[in-house]
């Protein structure tokens, strides 16, 4: 990987990104456009954003309100849309309603309320998709596995969300046995009809492991530091 943080860089870094990644997706019979690269964008100054996006990312990853709405209009977004990814205070939520299309980091019931509020007044429908603790660490927010029956059974009350998946961050060790898991539960609820459900993304796979995740069906993989280098201080 190049370290620097230059745009020559990231043009390297995304040349051997997209090689991996079509190495990957061969090896497991899958067609290139079941899966999306993603630009997690923290810490990381525009320009080098740019320059990804003017190589043809076209989906950012944002995990920070306030770090998103600094940067959004510097950003050359009329080709690229926005995710949000990271952990987000209800308070905020209304904040994300304008410029993001998707919020991929829903951990709990109580924030998927205040999201379909805040579609509602705004009179739009926000896709989302469901985080999953799958490791069950404390140092991570989301649903556990059992609770996401529960989840989903509740979105029928939810006219202005769409459901359309899930999210997760596995245990640094073992992260097979973990994508294992979430594609297990992915699967499960796949064939299940439910309002407001439509479960067709599953978001799994970061630098360290996004070519594992790729094996386990991934649909998303979120890429920072592969992408444009180390974080100057470390960041979730
Ligand atoms: C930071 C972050 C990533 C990217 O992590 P890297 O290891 O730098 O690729 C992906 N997803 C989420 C939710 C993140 O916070």
């Amino acid at each position: 990987m190049t370290e620097s943080r230059s745009e020559q860089a990231v043009i390297e870094n995304l040349k051997r990104i997209r090689e991996n990644i079509d190495r990957a997706l061969l090896a497991s019979n899958r067609s290139p456009d079941s899966l999306r690269l993603m630009a997690v964008t923290k810490t990381v100054d525009p320009s080098l954003v740019n320059a990804a996006i003017h190589q043809g990312v076209d989906l950012l990853g944002e995990n920070r309100v306030q770090e998103f709405l600094s940067k959004k209009e510097q950003y050359d977004t009329a080709h690229a849309e926005v995710h949000f990814i990271g952990t987000l205070q209800k308070n905020k939520v209304k904040y994300l309603m304008q410029d993001v299309s998707m919020i991929e980091s829903v951990s709990s019931i109580s924030l998927a309320k205040e999201i379909e509020r805040q579609a509602a007044k705004t009179d739009r429908v926000m896709d989302v998709l469901l985080e999953v603790n799958i490791g069950k660490e404390e140092s991570k927010s989301g649903f556990f596995a059992e609770e996401i029956e529960e989840a989903l059974a509740m979105a029928q009350d939810w006219p202005h969300l769409q459901v359309k998946g899930l999210m997760c961050i596995p245990p640094k060790e073992d992260a097979e046995k973990f994508f294992c898991k979430i594609l297990q539960l992915f699967v499960d609820n796949q064939g299940k009809k439910r309002d407001n459900v439509n479960m067709s993304v599953l978001s799994m796979g970061m630098s360290a492991d996004y070519e594992l995740a790729i094996r386990y069906q991934s649909n998303i993989v979120r890429l920072g530091t592969a992408l444009f280098g180390k974080r100057s201080y470390p960041m979730v």
